[in-house]
């Protein structure tokens, strides 16, 4: 029996949610979406919700939102999913990259400042810096939002991995230290709408920025309209080009249902995490670190091989693979994207920690539907190849 790295969990309750917007009268544009947005904003503490057809979609909203275009700058980490850099390039600015913390696989707040010390010198700041909770640990925020405030850059949290996570006294997302935070729903995510992300906010003017653009860059509100005058009940205005990125009830239904167990799905990967620490520890393995001050939602579980295993990365994972584990590497490094070294002039050597890191990491199953003799299987393959 294959073993994914990650699966969603569906309930009956969940398919009954979405089938009674089926048989409603709306499929998208009604109730659920606003139900949800008030769902994700309420747990995380954040004043506004805006649901989207996709993370990559409200990262692209939420970069415009903040002004981002042509000649402006976005950094970000490599030790991500590609939609975290590609948003600046769908604005016509700029991507550069901060190496990462060895020890988190975040951003490294160390790299970010050098970096940024350089870039005031040379007149090339970054608008806006996007850290990424990598596996579900929140980035060091209180740190990049004093940065923030001195190097006059903004933010926004990629928590596509950490919906169900807190940092210092709060959810990820309540954006004390930050803009906009972005959850992603995909079903290898912590809960999951199929497709489908949410921008969280405390600006109301970024709030409506985002509504106008999810929504093709029309308004029905006369305070915002800049045209002729209402011209009766009909009339709507184009005032900016924007996108559909809407989701739909039927999402949203599910994404409501999900909701009300993600503190019961973080509370399940963190025993499955505490059964893989202490099964692997004595194996050349350095095991994902525990920031004390922030709880992880565990999206992942990346072990790294250390120098003294006698397997390598590869061999470990065509292993694994053969034993039916769907082990995966999170992640390629962005900037060895093809696409990112032959347009951008990337190179390996670039950044070293995220490269020394991309080189000997393997994600193992962790999800909440993974059951004892699953979870068991995966350590006895472990124990065998790593031994
Ligand atoms: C999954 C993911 C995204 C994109 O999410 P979609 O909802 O699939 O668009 C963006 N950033 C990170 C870090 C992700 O893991």
């Amino acid at each position: 029996m294959f073993i994914p790295y990650g699966k969603q969990e569906i309930t009956e309750a969940d398919i009954e949610s979405v089938v009674s917007v089926l048989k409603s009268d709306f499929l998208t544009q009604g109730p659920k979406i606003e139900e949800f947005e008030a769902s994700v904003s309420g747990y995380c503490g954040a004043e506004y919700g805006i649901a989207c057809s996709s993370a990559t979609a409200a990262l692209h909203l939420a970069c415009l939102s903040l002004g981002l275009g042509v000649g402006d700058r976005l950094w970000t980490s490599p030790i991500t999913f590609v939609a975290s850099a590609n948003c600046a390039l769908y604005c016509g600015a700029r991507v550069e990259f901060v190496d990462i913390d060895p020890q988190t696989y975040n951003m490294s707040v160390d790299a970010l400042e050098e970096k940024l010390i350089l870039a005031e010198k040379e007149g090339v700041l970054p608008k806006v810096v996007i850290p990424v909770h990598f596996a579900g640990q929140s980035c060091d925020m209180k740190k990049i939002h004093e940065l923030s405030l001195k190097y006059g850059f903004r933010i926004i949290e990629d928590a596509s991995h950490a919906v169900g996570g807190s940092y210092l006294k709060s959810k990820v997302g309540s954006c004390e230290f930050s803009d906009i935070t972005i959850f992603s729903f995909h079903p290898v995510k912590i809960i999951t709408t199929a497709e489908g992300g949410c921008a969280v906010s405390n600006s109301s003017e970024l709030y409506s920025k985002m509504s106008l653009l999810r929504s093709h860059g029309i308004t029905r509100d006369s305070d915002l309209m800049i045209g002729n005058e209402a011209q009766g009940g009909w009339y709507y205005e184009q005032i900016e080009l924007g996108f559909n990125y809407r989701m739909t009830e039927l999402q949203a239904a599910l994404g409501c249902s999900q909701i009300k167990r993600l503190d019961e799905f973080v509370v399940r990967r963190h025993e499955l995490k505490a059964k893989y620490d202490s099964a692997l520890k004595e194996l050349p393995l350095i095991l994902p670190y525990q920031s004390s001050d922030r709880v992880s939602s565990l999206h992942l579980y990346p072990i790294v091989l250390d120098k003294s295993a006698r397997i390598s990365r590869s061999d470990a994972f065509n292993e694994m693979r053969l034993a039916e584990i769907g082990v995966n590497v999170h992640y390629i490094p962005v900037h060895l994207q093809p696409f990112y070294m032959a347009n951008y002039g990337f190179k390996r050597g670039d950044f070293p920690e995220a490269e020394r890191y991309y080189d000997r990491c393997i994600s193992i199953p962790l999800y909440y539907g993974l059951r004892e003799e699953m979870q068991t299987e995966v350590i006895n393959v472990c124990q065998r190849l790593f031994k």
